[in-house]
């Protein structure tokens, strides 16, 4: 598929690649049309700050934002709508384009799919459990937009029992924030014995881990948590085999991993 230099583009997902992908293509002389659709009700943002300066309040959600205002991208930002599937025949008898939740059809000469990743979140409970029911005190949280990041922003940790849920690449960033604002424990439950290790190696793990015990943050044995329940006013997660309760929090943040998102697409 060749875009010609006045074609339509379209971008699924307004995430850093999707952003970087029209910033390049523009760069590279494209002088045609660029439709950017994304979920989120938001342009495309920093989506690392978001456990990091964005979570202490250090910068505004503005700027995180990606297009910069004094010299924006000339693109078509449409927020807030999903692309459900893609249009088009192969021998040609129906354009190419992407449907959209809305139902309606968007024909573009070139489409490129950039919708990243969902969290992976744990069931609340095994079903023998019963329904969990959260009060705004004790709760689960999960981390991957700016919304979530809102939620935990607004969210008092003063005294808290905080359990942060895995330890991939990201995780352990917040660990700092929490503690900033008065949580009274950090404790990160893991399947891995240091943070980031299984991407940047043992070594650099074992130096995170041994900079955040410095700071208070405990680590759960290697562990992975496979629900999370609330029994009589604390919050448990859960071990895969036995469902005994393995850390007491009041605040849940998980950052258990990623599943890719953009499963309308054909393989
Ligand atoms: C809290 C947090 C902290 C992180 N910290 C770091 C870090 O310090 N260093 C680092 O290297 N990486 C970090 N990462 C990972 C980094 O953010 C990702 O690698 C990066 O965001 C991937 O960009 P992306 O554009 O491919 O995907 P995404 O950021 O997932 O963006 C995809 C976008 O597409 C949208 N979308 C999905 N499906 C559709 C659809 N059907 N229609 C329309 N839109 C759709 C989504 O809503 C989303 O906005 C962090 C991630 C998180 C969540």
């Amino acid at each position: 598929m060749s875009l010609p230099a006045d074609g339509h583009l379209i971008i699924v997902g307004a995430g850093l690649a999707g952003y970087h992908a029209a910033y390049g293509v523009r760069r590279h002389g494209h002088r045609g049309r660029i439709t950017i659709f994304g979920e989120e009700i938001r342009p495309a943002y920093d989506r690392p700050a978001l456990s990091k300066a964005y979570l202490t309040g250090a910068v505004a959600e503005e700027d995180l934002l990606l297009d910069d205002p004094q010299d924006p991208l000339e693109v078509d930002w449409v927020s807030g709508l999903g692309v459900v599937g893609l249009a088009g025949s192969r021998n040609g008898t129906e354009p190419l384009g992407v449907r959209t939740a809305d139902g309606a059809l968007h024909p573009a000469d070139a489409v490129i799919i950039t919708t990243g990743a969902s969290a992976c979140t744990l069931p609340a409970a095994s079903p023998a459990a019963g329904p969990q029911e959260w009060s705004a005190a004790i709760r689960p949280y999960v981390l991957r937009n700016m919304d979530d990041a809102l939620a935990l922003r607004d969210t008092s940790l003063a005294g808290a029992s905080v359990a942060v849920l895995g330890a991939g690449s990201s995780p352990w960033r917040p660990l700092r924030p929490a503690a900033r604002r008065g949580a009274a424990s950090v404790t990160v439950v893991a399947g891995e014995e240091n943070p980031g290790a299984a991407r940047l190696g043992s070594p650099v793990g074992q130096s995170i881990r041994t900079a955040h015990e410095a700071r208070g943050v405990r680590f759960a044995p290697p562990t992975r948590a496979r629900a999370v329940r609330s029994t009589s006013g604390a919050m448990r997660c859960c071990s895969p085999t036995t469902h005994r309760s393995r850390r007491r929090s009041s605040s849940a943040r998980s950052a258990h991993g990623r599943a890719p998102s953009g499963c309308w697409a054909p393989g």
